[in-house]
């Protein structure tokens, strides 16, 4: 007989009162942590700060990072010490997989704890380089359904509400934690029919009225999609549907226009799960602050920015025991807000709405100019259907000296006039919000689906850099 070994199973592997009792469950937090005064805040951020630090000491990571930068777990003693510590990018994480392939030092568990916790791992990149693994211990885990679960009901989200869970099902996180929120802390019926290359968008549709969901979570541009395909099916999306709020990410102005139903925005990424979310007042992106501490650094130096300038998102988990993130940059452009009390009653700090990569970010005469900022420039122009792309290329006039220069490319809307005047009004209007020239190509509607990958993939393609072609 093989050897017997009792595993770790779920629902005995940790402190379920003592997860509870540091991060609230939704309808906890909404009297709870969500009303915690700003002294209240600082407070639990240092002590959870603390004990972040203390885990990833071991790391070797942060080990050889932090003795690089002279920095010491014991220079934290206060929120501002933070600032001591060097942050760090998706480079830093490249490298140390390189270091030690496959899952890199940069992490506090292996897979031989999953002996005695239950762990899982979701992976970036996979599908276009070396896959960047993040490994979820169970308390991870729970923590981040835990946020995820007080977006949706701070959204919207109630016991008994069917939602069409319209992520990608893959090696990657995103679907995953929405669907373990919806289950397991909201007492939601998680209808998953992933993307439409696993469920066609008309088959997604069909479900959505078969059983009258009364929400669906995807991205604004998937949304739009579907939208536009219950149109051609002869539906209302305003009418015929049961949706009673829309959970989304990105442009939900326009998502909230074609089903005319309260659509909210958040803000999350796959190593951390969520981390702000849009409340009722849908003025910015409150920040959990219980869990998270968030800066805007400056794009070149690094620097903490003032509230209103827009930067670098860096983001330290205070909750992780897995793989941890203290100091991260991101590389998302944000900015923060003005501490004051929402007229929600929260105190919880708010960031900005995702403004773009600055990883896309070109450079034009000393101006930083990004593709999803030239998007939302042209998007409010009655002449154009909202789709755009954007490339970069460095040209070389005869004589002179190279530099680089975005273009956008943007389908006309139907009946629109002369296209001369059209490209002139565009063009005129990027220099204004930009300070710089960026040139317009116009093409027919629809004309951009195969560069962008419309239809077919879930976040669409918005940039490309046709500079290193060109050197
Ligand atoms: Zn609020």
């Amino acid at each position: 007989m093989r050897e017997q070994t009792r595993p770790p199973y779920y629902h005995e592997s940790m402190d379920w009162d003592r997860l509870t009792a540091e991060y609230e469950p939704p309808f906890e937090f909404m009297t709870g942590a969500r009303l915690w005064s700003p002294e209240r805040i600082a407070e639990e951020q240092l002590r959870r700060l603390r004990g972040a630090v203390e885990r990833a000491a071991s790391v070797p990571f942060y080990r050889r990072l932090w003795a690089e930068h002279g920095f010491s777990p014991a220079d934290i003693t206060s929120l501002d010490d933070l600032r001591r510590m060097p942050s760090y990018t998706i480079d830093d994480i490249r490298d140390s997989i390189e270091r030690q392939p496959p899952l890199g030092d940069y992490q506090g568990v292996g897979f031989a704890d999953a002996a005695h916790t239950p762990l899982r791992i979701y992976t970036s990149g996979g599908t276009t380089g070396t896959p960047r693994p993040t490994i979820y211990t169970q308390w991870d885990r729970e923590v981040g359904a835990i946020l995820s679960a007080r977006t949706f009901y701070m959204q919207g989200i109630r016991p008994g509400d069917a939602v069409i869970n319209a992520w990608a099902y893959s090696t990657h996180n995103a679907a995953w934690i929405m669907d373990h929120a919806l289950w397991h802390w909201l007492g939601a019926i998680p209808i998953t029919t992933s993307t439409g290359n696993v469920t066609p968008t008309e088959k997604q549709i069909e479900f959505a009225q078969l059983y009258g969901a009364a929400s669906i979570t995807a991205t604004s541009d998937y949304l739009l999609h579907i939208a536009d395909t219950a149109r051609r099916m002869g539906l209302d999306p305003r009418t015929d549907f049961d949706f009673k709020t829309i959970l989304s990410f990105g442009d939900t102005a326009a998502v909230e226009e074609a089903f005319g139903v309260p659509t909210y925005d958040s803000y999350a990424f796959h190593e951390v799960q969520y981390l702000a979310a849009e409340c009722e007042a849908k003025d910015g992106l409150h920040i959990f602050e219980d869990a998270f501490i968030i800066e805007i650094v400056d794009f070149e130096t690094g620097e903490a920015l003032p509230p209103g300038h827009k930067g670098n998102i860096v983001v330290t988990a205070l909750y992780k025991t897995g793989t941890s993130q203290l100091r991260y940059n991101i590389q998302d452009i944000s900015a923060s807000y003005e501490l004051s009390q929402c007229s929600c009653g929260s105190w919880h700090k708010k960031l900005d709405y995702f403004q773009g990569r600055s990883d896309t970010m070109v450079k034009l005469r000393g101006v930083n100019v990004w593709p999803e900022a030239c998007g939302k420039i042209v998007a409010g122009h009655p002449g154009v259907t909202g789709e755009y792309y954007c490339y970069a290329e460095r040209v070389a006039p005869e004589g002179k000296v190279a530099r680089d220069e975005m273009t956008i490319m943007v389908e006309k809307a139907d009946g629109t006039g002369d296209s001369a005047v059209l490209r002139a009004e565009l063009a005129a209007l990027l220099k204004q919000k930009t300070g710089v020239a960026i040139g317009v190509e116009l093409v027919e509607r629809d004309g951009l689906r195969e560069l962008t990958g419309h239809g077919h993939r879930a976040k669409l393609k918005r940039f490309e850099d046709r500079r290193e072609a060109g050197r």
